[in-house]
């Protein structure tokens, strides 16, 4: 049970590092994304991480690709998993990938 729970935040906090491959480049997207991430009930205002995908929102919001420690570092096209910067397409994508209920 101590080893779960050990494995458990040492794979969320690996997870919030979110691993960059390619920098987004885009102020202004990042803007975007970072003030739908502050007004969404999933983010946790007080650690500033997404409590789905436990990323750091404001390491995250400056990302266009990355490994996902949780996936075995598969390379995504980093996005909210709830579809929410308006890229649910993307979302999706995964959650077929990953035999979750399409948004
Ligand atoms: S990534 Fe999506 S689900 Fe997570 S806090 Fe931001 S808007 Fe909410």
């Amino acid at each position: 049970m101590i080893y779960r729970e050990l494995k458990n935040k040492v794979l969320s906090n690996v997870a919030g590092l979110v691993l960059t491959v390619e920098n987004l480049n885009d102020p202004e997207l990042e803007a975007k994304r970072k003030a739908t991430c502050e007004g969404c009930p999933m983010m946790d205002q007080e650690n500033r991480r997404c409590k789905i995908c436990t990323c750091y929102i404001d390491a995250k919001v400056g990302i266009k690709v990355n490994h996902n420690p949780l996936k075995l570092m598969r390379s995504e096209i980093t996005h909210c998993p709830l579809g929410k910067w308006d890229d649910v397409d993307v979302a999706n994508h995964y959650r077929k990938i990953d035999n979750k209920t399409l948004l």
